[in-house]
């Protein structure tokens, strides 16, 4: 993670949902203001005390791993916080993932192993690929309801469009700035 991530403002507790999303929207835009990544970051609370678990940001160019999502650094190092591999797992709060943005296809994924009950978004998928251009992948259509009825595992709420405004603000920003739009393959396409 970068450095500037290791910040005070994880220490502190947050309680409602706008809280919550007003943090990740703010490591969104440091995050790519740093030079540290793309404009998008995830935080693991602890959905009932509003307690930071551990962020994630995107690192995608700086790491060289197509993998690094913030969504899913923030589910990697939220596991390692808890030492399990499950957020679900006995003995633990009931866990929620804070995203700046709508997860892509890979961090649908992710999300729907890593036993968080509650995904919390700023800005839509629509408004990612409008505004930045990024590719979101092949979303199943009934992403939602597959995430709230996953039987056998516990359903996974979601709550969409909070701070919606601010965090498409994010992501206007990032394209104005003329920072890059990593797709794979767009440099064979271009
Ligand atoms: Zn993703």
């Amino acid at each position: 993670l970068p450095t500037w991530l290791q910040v005070a403002a994880l220490d502190q507790v947050y309680v409602t949902l706008e809280e919550r999303m007003r943090l990740a929207i703010e490591l969104s835009r440091m995050n790519f203001e740093s030079g540290t990544g793309g404009p998008f970051a995830g935080i693991v609370f602890e959905r009932d005390t509003g307690r930071v678990v551990a962020a994630g940001v995107n690192v995608v160019v700086p790491e060289s791993c197509s993998l690094a999502h913030g969504e899913v650094m923030a589910l990697m190092f939220a596991q390692d916080a808890v030492g399990s591999f499950d957020l679900a797992a006995q003995g633990l709060p009931p866990m929620q993932l804070v995203t700046s943005a709508q997860p892509c296809v890979q961090c649908f994924g992710a999300v729907h192993w890593s036993g968080i009950v509650e995904l919390v978004i700023g800005a839509r998928g629509e408004d990612v690929e409008r505004i930045t251009g990024f590719d979101e992948g092949p979303l199943p259509p009934d992403w939602v309801e597959q995430l709230e009825n996953r039987q056998p595992l516990p359903p996974c709420r979601v709550i969409r469009d909070v701070l919606a405004d601010e965090a498409c603000e994010v992501l206007q920003s990032y394209k104005d700035s003329g920072a890059p739009i990593y797709n794979p393959g767009s440099d064979a396409i271009a």
